[in-house]
């Protein structure tokens, strides 16, 4: 760190991305799909777009906006676009938490949180899920400032009702309640029809997951079109070409493609379902996971060792190193043959163990 870190910011802890290691390993580590995105993102790269690369992008990402909101049935002020969802998720924590705010999130949840709290100078409130990793949805009744969930959770891939979702958003008419839908997909429900009765909610998607794009970076937000508008005034105070050409066209494209993605999705479903028996017959409990990844622990071997073994064995997983997620692993689902080679090795590891 040099001495000329403004000193906020020399206590941030930032946020540890999995790791993106270029080699043959099979990447069970950051919930990236295993399919390819659908062909026609392919088309959009051989248009010939590299010939209007020397022009700036669409600020105003109209070709996106408009793939979105008919998507979801809304109109285009229903949704703004970003550098993935990540980028979305620090604006709406900067526009409705920061400068002496507060956030509310779970004690287990996605990471990101806390960090943009602590980057926005947001004061971060935990509420611990319950022992079985499930949300107790009114201890966010009347919550002290914006509230985030992942819903489903990461990293247990437990969903809450949209009903219990519902009374989350109505207990706090004067804050903004964001819904995290990146694994939505796998699930299927989406608390988008809400938004015609509370306009405090703000939800946010990902291309990166369900649609195999998480090398594209888009995702975006879809709330009342006075909180797109609130959103919009942050990305064009910071970087209005915040998507560069090639993504708005390319994800524009594959969003229309429903048919594609709806088989991909039904397959990474499936396998999650035999995985998750063949790891409860080696002994493991896992949580209920609706998304495309598992949340397990075995009472033999500790989340660290059991991630540092398959990694040995050129197999990635996660393992977070927090107090009540560390006996778990979490594994993202890969494709069949991946997933074979997964439970495989972990049968070795136990086997090794006597466990
Ligand atoms: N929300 C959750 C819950 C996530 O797990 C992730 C990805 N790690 C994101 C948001 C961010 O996704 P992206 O920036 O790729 O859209």
């Amino acid at each position: 760190m040099s001495q000329f870190l403004r000193p906020q910011y020399q206590n941030l802890k930032p946020y540890t991305p999995g790791e993106q290691i270029n080699a043959d390993y099979i990447k069970l580590n950051t919930n990236e799909s295993p399919f390819p995105p659908s062909p026609r993102v392919g088309e959009v790269l051989r248009s010939g777009i590299e010939e209007r690369l020397h022009l700036y992008s669409d600020p105003t990402l109209g070709e996106l906006h408009r793939a979105v909101a008919t998507k979801f049935g809304l109109t285009e002020d229903y949704v703004m676009a970003a550098n993935g969802s990540d980028d979305v998720l620090a604006f709406a924590i900067m526009a409705y938490a920061g400068s002496g705010g507060a956030l509310v999130c779970p004690d287990i949840t996605y990471g990101f949180y806390p960090v943009y709290a602590n980057l926005f100078g947001a004061k971060l409130v935990t509420i611990l899920l319950r022992d079985d990793f499930s949300l107790n949805a009114e201890a966010y009744f009347n919550a002290p400032g914006t509230v985030v969930i992942a819903n489903p959770n990461a990293p247990t891939g437990i969903a809450l009702p949209l009903s219990e979702i519902e009374r989350i958003i109505a207990a706090n008419p004067e804050n903004i309640v964001i819904i995290d839908e990146a694994y939505m997909p796998f699930h299927g429900e989406s608390c988008i029809p809400l938004l015609a009765k509370y306009d405090n909610l703000l939800v946010t998607m990902t291309m990166s997951k369900s649609h195999s794009l998480a090398g594209l970076r888009v995702g975006f937000a879809i709330a009342n079109p006075h909180i797109i508008a609130d959103l919009n005034r942050i990305r064009y105070s910071f970087n209005p070409y915040n998507l560069n050409a090639i993504s708005i066209k390319a994800a524009a494209a594959a969003i229309a493609d429903d048919e594609y993605y709806d088989g991909c999705i039904a397959e990474i479903n499936r396998t999650r379902a035999w995985v998750t028996d063949e790891l409860v017959q080696l002994g493991f409990t896992c949580t209920p996971s609706v998304a495309n990844f598992i949340f397990a622990a075995h009472p033999a071997i500790e989340g660290n060792e059991l991630y540092r073994k398959l990694k040995e064995r050129m197999i990635l997983v996660r393992h977070l190193d927090s107090p009540r997620a560390r006996g778990h692993v979490r594994i993202s689902v890969g494709t069949t043959e991946q997933m074979t080679a997964l439970i495989n090795e972990i049968r070795s590891i136990l086997e090794d163990k006597n466990a």
